[in-house]
């Protein structure tokens, strides 16, 4: 999802980069401990402590040959009734047990659950808050928990029609089997249910413009939990601020609504003959064929009654399949208007459903999902047939092949939304981790490399991804909370830090500054290819970039994703020695002053007027916290800066050069060309 950034430069105090002293960083080891493996190793670059791997999840951060996943398919007939406002579903959920484990009991998501006035997501959050449920007063009826007949199979008797106890548990429920479900069996689940719309919802809802309403609808029908060989069940409630973690399978969906409306939904629409009219069918394969965008219902047409198929029932029903998938969603309005153009040469449809007063704007979204589709592609080709974005009232959210997007006032910002929401269809569409408990997973990833859609796309235009002042604000006023914090339990001021710029500036960091491009980007796509359509955890990511990028990134991860520990880099002095061959020479004195270990690049100024760049590996810090660089061939240096391109989120830069100047950012050449 989308953070707003209001939250955080509220709470974060300007000027606050002035402070000249580092912050105290208790609660992390130092890089001046002494070399060596006698007593408790303290040294920043002692081996970070991971889980034993073992068959499930190897050491090199791939899955093992052991590797399990549960998987579950869905079947589902749901309709819309836009009067009572009330959707209506039955499911068939065919869930496979490919643990080696047997289950007595299941658990699965009731997320509108949120929606009761009672829920604990209600009482956590103002109604009014970004994650709060805006006095909905809502929550799923179950009216059938049952098991699915079945024939009689090879090896399996017949099942009959089974009426299963459950126990709802908030957003949560479990079903008890009447029969244990051993290791290599399947069941299939017969529920049915329905929910009301609440008056404006989280990542969900519906929005009344021009004339219409547009519903958007997700978290909507009982999901299956994960499963798996970490935790177990995976039952941490939905309390409005964590996302999901869900089991890919099959889905098999018809939505049956007024005919009038337009659906958009996850997957491949089946019956188009039915639910289109023959101009707009003529005009999608246009589309699949175009670069351009081409309209499919244009604004001069969502109140032409030509515009929709003859229905006599008043109703239509669109039928769905998606496969791979770790969830569904849809939204639907009388009055959307429709465009959509080919990407990755015709693999893709790009789409946009959007209402009429939105047109000046949304007229080019659809180029902003194809420019993402394809550019997030470098980690793997985008698997999906079509990538639509709808607007409605939620502000920014992801779901498989489809993304709601609110922005109808400003092109740039919509990009900008738009890149973020579809760049999840990596992370954690693709890449299934575990966004509950590891926010940065998801949206951090997304966050590192929407920063590099938004310079491609606005070149030298300010990029609040991965951005550094932003970063620097927060690390020198409210940094509480690492990275690993569970997404429930960030404070919601600096969700936008914690969850999305932190990891992502860390990212950008470890690609730009300590790995290189050819190194980060052959270990990212290969964590994405392992881990593509599974269950990532931190180790497995972490280890996958060790094994590609050929480094113990140890002293990398452990600071950034485990403490608050900052970055804090000095010259303290320049002195002069004889060097081992007798000859004078300037002694360059390096301090690194925070939690956090880098590489460091150095500027000298000659005594000659010359400059020189030296770049020195993290391994300087090996023996502690000081380093002392011996300018070689007995010659003299003035002075000396660290981090002179202001590549690393350095918290005090006065310290940065020697001797000490007023003004940090000063060259360090005073020739008046400006020369370094
Ligand atoms: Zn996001």
């Amino acid at each position: 999802m989308r953070f707003v950034l209001r939250f955080l430069l509220a709470c974060a105090a300007p000027a606050a980069l002035a402070a000249q002293n580092p912050p105290a960083n208790a609660d992390v080891g130092r890089a001046d401990t002494v070399r060596g493996l006698t007593g408790t190793d303290t040294s920043a670059f002692r081996r970070l402590e991971l889980p034993t791997p073992n068959l499930i999840r190897t050491g090199s951060g791939a899955p093992g040959r052991a590797y399990w996943q549960q998987r579950a398919d869905y079947v589902i007939h749901a309709s819309l009734d836009t009067v009572k406002r009330v959707v209506t579903g039955d499911e068939r959920l065919t869930y496979a047990n490919n643990s080696p484990d047997t289950l007595r009991y299941l658990w699965l998501q009731l997320d509108q659950n949120l929606f009761r006035d009672t829920s604990r997501g209600a009482r956590l959050f103002p109604p009014g808050a970004r994650n709060g449920t805006h006095g909905a007063n809502g929550g799923v009826t179950l009216t059938r928990v049952a098991l699915a007949p079945a024939p009689a199979r090879k090896g399996a008797r017949a099942v009959a029609p089974t009426s299963l106890d459950y126990l709802v548990n908030g957003t949560m429920m479990r079903v008890n089997l009447p029969r244990p479900l051993p290791p290599g069996a399947t069941l299939t689940l017969d529920l049915a249910w329905s929910f009301p719309f609440g008056p404006n919802d989280n990542r969900m809802g519906l929005e009344e413009i021009d004339g219409g309403t547009i519903y958007e609808v997700a978290q909507w029908y009982p999901r299956m939990a994960v499963y798996d060989d970490v935790r177990g069940w995976n039952t941490e409630q939905y309390l409005g601020q964590g996302e999901f973690y869900l089991e890919y399978g099959r889905f098999d969906v018809t939505l049956t609504v007024p005919a009038n409306m337009l659906v958009a939904a996850t997957g491949t629409l089946r019956n188009p003959e039915l639910v289109l009219t023959a101009t707009q069918r003529a005009r999608l394969a246009e589309a699949r064929k175009s670069d351009e965008t081409v309209v499919i219902r244009g604004v001069d047409e969502v109140n032409d009654p030509a515009s929709r198929p003859v229905a006599p029932g008043g109703t239509l029903t669109w039928h769905f399949t998606a496969d791979s998938v770790r969830d569904f969603s849809w939204a639907a309005a009388r009055h959307f208007v429709w465009d959509a153009a080919s990407a990755n040469d015709g693999a893709t449809l790009a789409e946009s459903f959007y209402p009429p007063s939105a047109d000046s704007i949304w007229k080019g979204a659809t180029q902003d999902v194809k420019f993402a589709v394809e550019n997030y592609s470098r980690w793997m080709k985008y698997p999906y047939p079509v990538a639509i974005n709808v607007n409605g009232i939620e502000g920014g959210m992801e779901y498989p092949m489809i993304v709601f997007c609110h922005n109808r006032t400003n092109a740039q910002a919509l990009f900008g939304v738009t890149d973020h929401e579809i760049g999840h269809s990596w992370f954690p569409m693709i890449v299934g981790s575990n966004e509950r408990r590891y926010a940065w997973m998801d949206e951090g990833f997304n966050t590192f490399q929407n920063f590099y859609n938004w310079e491609k796309r606005y070149p030298n235009q300010p990029n609040r991804r991965g951005n550094f002042d932003s970063y620097l604000r927060y690390a020198a006023t409210a940094e509480r909370q690492p990275l690993m914090t569970p997404a429930d339990r960030i404070d919601l001021r600096t969700l936008g830090e914690v969850g999305y710029n932190k990891p992502g500036l860390a990212l950008r960091l470890l690609r730009d500054v300590v790995l290189g491009p050819d190194r980060f980007d052959t270990a990212m796509r290969e964590y994405v290819r392992r881990w593509a359509f599974k269950h990532p955890t931190p180790a497995d990511f972490f280890r996958t970039m060790e094994d590609g990028a050929g480094e113990d990134l140890s002293w990398f991860w452990r600071p950034w994703f485990y403490t608050t520990a900052t970055l804090d880099q000095s010259v303290d002095s320049i002195a002069t020695a004889p060097d081992s061959t007798g000859k004078t020479t300037s002694r360059v004195m390096l301090r690194n002053r925070g939690g956090i270990v880098m590489p460091v690049r150095l500027d000298l100024l000659l005594e000659d007027g010359t400059t020189e760049r030296v770049d020195l590996p993290v391994e300087i810090w090996y023996d502690g916290g000081s380093f002392v660089y011996d300018v070689p061939q007995g010659r003299r240096v003035t002075a000396a800066v660290v981090d002179p391109d202001n590549q690393l989120p350095d918290i005090v830069r006065a310290n940065n050069r020697w001797p000490r100047t007023a003004d940090e950012r000063e060259p360090l050449s005073t020739d008046s060309t400006g020369k370094q």
